[in-house]
């Protein structure tokens, strides 16, 4: 996928401190406050500084202007963390320099307007917050948002900004039009074993090569560094699952449901796949595919016959290596 920046950005001034392009795809949100009621042009000097060897993808200055400090395909040097930074765009607030860390309402509206833009052009459906710190650093139970102070002995993003994550998250997704806004909490668990989520299993053959093994939900990928995908297979714990691939040059081949037959021709490379559920209310599929190209995915898309996602996932003409399938409550 090509990576894009904010068109909401009213500053810009590129930091030198920054680990070139990420290594993950774009799929959390941190959010730190400054310590500083600050100017987008302030936060771009202090960036520009390679002596102070730290920067932000954005900033959301005291009056709600919005800088681009380090642009969102790169890794930037925020939350100690450099398997957070890979996956993550983060974003510096100014705040006040005593507790709590208030932020001007310029800024906080501001910041919901950048939270939801970066979500909508990466994909991200929802956003979810949860108070319970391994939820967090573990990316549990879907929370995609994450704060410094897991990382480092600091307590960015401050106390006002953590206590309105979850309103963060809910203000968010009214945005983004996801349907459940509920915030996680430390029981989430709970709530999803009692949700029964149906599991979908799923393998792929590479061109030339063979059959990899089966993989379940999202606990990994199915496909392999730059192995262009041929045929798939898929099945789910309960309901049914129909799919069906294109061919590179050609056309779009037969339905299939579940393992009643393989999607795919062994020896033609595919570039898109659809899918969608039967049998099964309440419950949806989302899958998305890496281009052999690159190691980022192409968005999320939902069933097969929504508007918004144009209805399949991948580009024609490009091979796909890596497929993911996951099932969603409506
Ligand atoms: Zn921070």
């Amino acid at each position: 996928m090509t990576y894009t920046n904010s068109s909401l950005v009213n500053h810009k001034r590129l930091s030198p401190n920054h680990s070139g392009l990420r290594n993950h795809v774009i799929d959390t949100i941190t959010i730190h406050c400054v310590v500083g009621q600050c100017s987008v042009e302030a936060l771009g000097s202090l960036f520009a500084d390679p002596d102070r060897g730290a920067s932000s993808n954005y900033g959301v200055g005291y009056d709600g202007r919005i800088g681009l400090y380090v642009e969102e395909k790169n890794r930037s040097w925020c939350s100690s963390s450099s398997s957070n930074d890979n996956r993550a765009v983060t974003i510096e607030v100014a705040s006040d320099m005593t507790e709590p860390l208030a932020v001007t309402d310029a800024a906080y509206k501001s910041l919901i307007k950048l939270v939801a833009d970066i979500c909508k052009r990466n994909g991200i459906k929802k956003l979810v917050w949860s108070t319970n710190r391994n939820e967090r650093m573990n990316h549990l139970n879907g929370c995609n948002m994450t704060v410094h102070r897991d990382y480092a002995n600091k307590s960015c993003p401050g106390t006002w900004l953590y206590d309105r994550h979850g309103q963060i998250a809910a203000e968010v997704n009214k945005l983004l039009g996801a349907a459940d806004q509920k915030q996680n909490s430390g029981n989430a668990a709970k709530v999803q074993q009692g949700g029964k989520v149906p599991d979908v299993y799923y393998q792929v053959h590479t061109a030339g090569g063979k059959w990899l093994p089966n993989v379940k939900n999202v606990d990994d990928f199915a496909g392999l560094e730059n192995k262009p995908i041929d045929c798939i297979k898929a099945n789910l714990s309960t309901g049914h699952i129909r799919y069906r691939v294109h061919i590179i040059g050609g056309k779009w081949l037969p339905w299939v449901t579940d393992r009643e037959d393989y999607a795919g021709l062994y020896g033609q490379q595919i570039d898109c796949v659809q899918m969608e559920l039967s049998g099964l209310s309440g419950y949806d599929v989302e899958y998305r595919v890496s281009t052999a190209k690159s190691a980022a995915y192409l968005p999320w898309v939902r069933g097969w016959n929504s508007t918004n996602d144009e209805g399949y996932a991948g580009i024609y003409g490009v091979a796909f290596d890596k497929l993911q399938i996951r099932i969603v409550k409506k």
